[in-house]
């Protein structure tokens, strides 16, 4: 067997999960899409379905994996639906859905549904991504209201800059969404990760928490988390082949890297195409025994190439740490110039164990 494994620790998922809530208060929802951001999503929503609220997810064919298997739980298609034939799943599965935009807002009025439906109806508050803009969204609450389709409506928001402490854009989105909603009747929903940890103002009656469930810290410039949350995902391979190369020498493609000193190089089992990224630069590392080894000479598709010179007791077999619980996922995004979100969806052809 390829010895690349993810290894997915649920209890570390039920403790984020709990810290998420006990921060936020009121209620919160997991959000679950991409997979759970590579997690795999039924296992992961198996594991919070006694302690989560609910589930969010991006579409409808994500949340019919969900109750497929059995979780019974609320789950929110964060985009909404796609197409009005949607809407006859939506009722039948009984989830709940975003509306964000004109063309849903009509495909709702269109229905017919059995039983009504649960809305978050969605504010652009200057993120510019999706949502009814703040001079037509009471007016689309009076319509969802009128058509007489739904059972209730959660007003709700998405922060464009939450992640960065100290900027003042996440405040504004508050105060312009707080003024556009009052005296709608109804809950609230506004804090992503990032502003559960760093906007007060924005625990409401439900908080939608992606990245924090899964370890990573959502804040630029802040790659390591506390102790209050503690990574779910290790992904772990092993050293395959070990070579010994003099002063002077080149490894792997092209003319990035030529050693510096006799360098004792070991060959492991993973690549961009287990979603590694290859645009790491300058020296990005994984562990190996306890200690730090960096990585050198370009990736490859389904290997890369470690420096064990400074790691005598490492050779063939000794497990390496890519991320986890020493090399923190966000520093590696950080080498790769991307977020941790990024890294943690694209893992691929790991053996994924679930303890
Ligand atoms: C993905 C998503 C979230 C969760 O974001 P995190 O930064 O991972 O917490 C919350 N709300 C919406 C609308 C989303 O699309």
């Amino acid at each position: 067997m390829r010895p690349l494994v993810a290894t997915i620790r649920t209890d570390n998922l039920r403790h984020n999960y709990q810290q998420a809530k006990r921060l936020h208060g009121g209620k919160v929802l997991a959000v679950l899409k991409a997979n759970a951001y590579g997690h795999h999503a039924v296992p992961c929503a198996q594991a919070l379905q006694d302690i989560a609220d609910g589930f969010a997810v991006a579409c409808l064919e994500e949340a019919i994996q969900l109750r497929d298997a059995g979780i019974e739980l609320p789950i929110l298609l964060l985009e909404g639906v796609f197409e009005a034939a949607e809407l006859q799943e939506v009722e039948q599965y009984d989830l709940w859905q975003v509306v964000q935009s004109e063309l849903q807002l009509q495909m709702i009025e269109a229905a017919t549904p059995a039983k009504p439906y649960q809305v978050w109806l969605m504010l652009d508050s200057r993120m510019h991504r999706e949502g009814f803009l703040p001079e037509d969204y009471s007016m689309a609450w009076r319509r969802l209201q009128a058509s007489g389709k739904v059972a209730s409506i959660v007003k709700t928001t998405h922060f464009a800059r939450a992640d960065e402490p100290g900027e003042q854009m996440t405040q504004r989105q508050i105060e312009l969404f707080d003024y556009t909603v009052r005296g709608l009747p109804g809950e609230v929903s506004l804090a992503n990760s990032a502003a559960i940890l760093c906007h007060l103002a924005a625990r409401r009656d439900w908080g939608r928490v992606g990245i924090l469930l899964y370890g990573a810290t959502p804040l630029a410039n802040c790659l390591e988390l506390g102790s209050a949350l503690r990574p779910v995902m290790r992904l772990t391979t092993r050293v395959f082949a070990v070579r010994e190369l003099a002063a002077g020498e080149p490894i792997g493609y092209g003319d990035d890297f030529v050693t510096s000193r006799p360098t004792r190089v070991g060959l492991i089992a993973c690549g961009y195409a287990d979603g590694y990224p290859r645009s790491i630069v300058g020296g990005c590392a994984v562990q190996i025994h306890g200690q730090r080894a960096r990585i050198i000479g370009r990736l490859s598709m389904d290997m890369m190439t470690v420096d064990l010179t400074d790691l005598p007791s490492a050779g063939i077999g000794s497990e390496v740490e890519l991320w986890g619980d020493d090399v923190a996922v966000s520093e590696v995004a950080a080498c790769a110039g991307t977020i941790s979100y990024e890294l943690l969806c694209n893992v691929k052809r790991a053996h994924f164990r679930f303890e």
